[in-house]
This record gives structure tokens, sequence and C-alpha cells, in this order.
């Protein structure tokens, strides 16, 4: 008897024991499996990341610019765009950053599913290799290349490629209009042909800080802050004037492409563009030797922020409304408005647009840091910047008669 209890609680005992071995087997079996993956993820992930990073700058802005000062080679500022189908934007930007980072080029370009939008600077000497490899991209084969004017090589210090839902902001619909029924493109010659014809309406078709250091004369230019707002301000300015004809300008032709194409879908008859934009223009009238109708500086989207196309000044300082045609962003990080500046407001102002962000451009990090909200609220809206900024310019030109 004693015997079999024995005997029956060794068995219970070692069949526990069994049962119990065993969830510990599957348990380690189990753990170490997660283990695996998640290592084998951990090690997918990094390597993933320092393949990528090889497609992006990651060196510092002040590091980049002392460098593009040592460089002893010249480079030459150029610039292109073009709309038509990209069926996976991301593979051909990385595509794309890989040839142009082994040439040395520097710029800020666009990709979007609609097309590609670049400004560039490209070292002199490798500037008909970057030319023979756009010949043999399917893609960018024939393309226009539009060259800088004015040019010191300094227009970018990085390369930079993203990937947009759009290759220029327009925020229009491109669904709700045939974006391939543009105006008529027009030459240097022909656009002066029609430029001073009384009938003749010739519309700035970018933002009013471009559009304010330089433009052809006698031309519309809104005060638009976006492309969109331009857009709508011009239909519905000239809502009666649908027969009118129309020549459409803007620094290298893109904003004309969608803007004319909307003009004409909005009733506008006769729609024409300078081809090549402001540009080209000045390209061909150097190489014509024709008298330059556009008067002042065009803005460009790189360091330079411009270059003079017949040397004349027709903008205000935006402080003291001496003439000026240097733009600046304010020295407030948390402000950073783009405004027109001479040298002399620059040091009275320490590079910043009002006394208000002087005063906090001084003030301890730390104070200025509590601040930040309420400054954030305060800074930054263009439009009433400018009221203010007008105001003072009429105010000087009074007083100075
Ligand atoms: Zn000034
Ligand atoms: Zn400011």
């Amino acid at each position: 008897m004693f015997y079999n209890i024995i005997s029956e609680f060794i068995g219970f005992s070692g069949c526990v024991k069994y049962f119990v071995n065993k969830e510990v087997r599957n348990i380690t079996k189990n753990t170490l499996k997660y283990l695996f993956i998640v290592i084998w993820n951990i090690f997918y992930i990094c390597q993933r990341k320092t393949n990528r990073m090889a497609l992006y700058n990651k060196r510092s802005k002040v590091e980049l610019k002392t460098l593009l000062t040592k460089e002893s080679f010249k480079r030459i500022t150029i610039s292109f765009y073009k709309y038509g189908n990209i069926i996976d934007p991301q593979s051909y930007r990385d595509e794309l950053y890989i040839k142009w980072i082994e040439l040395q080029c520097y710029g800020r370009i666009y990709i979007a599913k609609e097309g590609i939008n670049a400004q560039m600077s490209v070292p002199e000497f490798n500037l008909q290799q970057f030319l023979d490899d756009l010949e043999s991209d399917n893609y960018l084969k024939g393309i226009s290349i539009k060259y800088a004017v004015e040019d010191d090589g300094k227009s970018f210090y990085k390369l930079t490629i993203k990937v947009r839902h759009k290759i220029v902001a327009d925020g229009l619909d491109d669904g709700a209009f045939d974006v391939s029924n543009v105006g008529k493109h027009l030459s240097a010659i022909e656009f002066h042909e029609l430029v001073d014809h009384p009938e003749t309406l010739v519309i700035d078709m970018r933002n009013h800080y471009e559009s304010e250091i330089g433009h052809f004369k006698g031309a519309v230019c809104p005060e638009a802050d976006t492309f969109r707002e331009e857009i709508e301000m011009v239909v519905d300015q000239f809502e009666n004037q649908k027969d009118r004809k129309i020549l459409l300008y803007c620094t290298g032709g893109i904003r004309c492409e969608k803007a004319s194409a909307y003009l004409r879908y909005s009733g506008f008859k006769d729609v024409n563009q300078l081809h090549g934009g402001i540009l080209e223009y000045a390209r061909q009238i150097k190489l014509l030797k024709l008298e330059s109708k556009f008067m002042g500086k065009n803005f460009v989207f790189d360091d330079r922020l411009g270059e003079s196309i017949n040397g004349e000044v027709i903008s205000h300082c935006h402080q003291c409304g001496k003439k000026c045609d240097t733009h600046t962003n304010c020295a407030n990080d948390l402000c950073h408005i783009l405004f027109l500046q001479c040298d002399e407001c620059a040091s009275k102002y320490e590079g910043c647009c009002s006394n208000d962000c002087k005063s906090i451009l001084l003030m301890p990090a730390e104070e200025r840091h509590l601040h930040v909200k309420t400054f954030g609220r305060k800074f930054g809206n263009r439009k009433s910047f400018r009221k203010s900024i007008d105001h003072k310019i009429n105010l000087t030109t009074h007083i100075n008669g």
C-alpha cells in the first residue's frame, strides 16, 4: 500500500516535471526565435539607414559654405524644368542624386509625378559630362537648359533633391482643367513686338517680393504672396477683359505653363507667355544686342537672390526708402521675413526688419526661448509687414519731397 502511494507520487511529480520542462523548452525556443527576428530587423533598418544616408547631405551649413569658398574651380548656374509623368519619383530622385553628387553638382531640385524643376550649379569641368548624362537619360533627353546671367558660381552650397506632390506649389486642382492647353510661347523678339501695344495686357506671374525689384515696363504686378493667390487675383481683376491679348511672364517659364492653361480654362481668349521666362529673355537680348524692356533685377531662388538685367535699381529699402534691391531675411529667426534692406539699415538694425526684431535678437537665449510662443504669433506675416513698410516708404518719400 505504502509502496503504491510512493510510486504514484513519484509518477505524478515525474509527469509534472516532464511537462514543466517541455514548457521551459518551448519558452526558450520561442524567446530565441523572437530575439533573432528583433536583431535581424534592427540590423536591416540600420543597413537601410546607412544606405539612404549616402543619398542625403549630412554636413552642416557652415562646413559646406567654407568648402564652397575654398573651391578652386568655376561653377555654372543653370536651371531647367519639365512637365511629364514620372512613375516612381522616389527611385528616380535617388538615381539622379547618385549621378549628380558624383559630378559635384549642387542645387535645389523638386521631383513629383508631374515632372521635375531644377536649379543647379555644376562645376565647369563636369558640365559636358553632366549634359551628356542628361542626353542619355530617357526622361531628361532634349531638355532646354537656361544659364544664369550673373554668375559667381556661389548660388548653391549643397545638393538637395526633394520628392514633392507638385513641382510648383500652385494649389490648383489639375484634374479640373486641361493643363496641356497652354498659351502661345513667345521669343524675346516676338515679346518685344507686342509688349508696348496699348491693347496688350502684360502680367507678371511672380510673387510681389519678386516683381518689386524688377519687372517689364508697364506690367501688372499683383500684390500676391503665393502663386495660387496670384492666379486668383489675375482672373478676378481682368474678369471683364477676357478678349484682350495677354502676355504672361515669370522667372524661367514654369509658372506660366500652369497659369496660361488656367487662364484659358477661365475664358481668356488670347493667352501668350514668354518662352523660358526672364532668364531666357535676358540671354536672348544679350545675344541679339537688343535693348532690355525689363527693368531692374530678376529675383532668383538661390543664394544670390537676384541677378541684374539692365543694371537699374527700381525698388527701395523697406526701412529708410532709399534706392535698394538687396533682399535679406530678418536676422531674428522667429521672424525671418524676406525684405529689402540697404547696407546702412543693415548695420543700424543688426540685419533685422524692425526694432522689435532687433531687441529679440539681442535678448539672452533663455529669455528669448520663454517668449517663443508669443513671438511666433506676432511675426511672419509678410502682408501686414508690407503694409507697415509701405507706410514708412510713403512717409519718407513725402518728407524727402
Ligand atoms: Zn535703408
Ligand atoms: Zn523681423
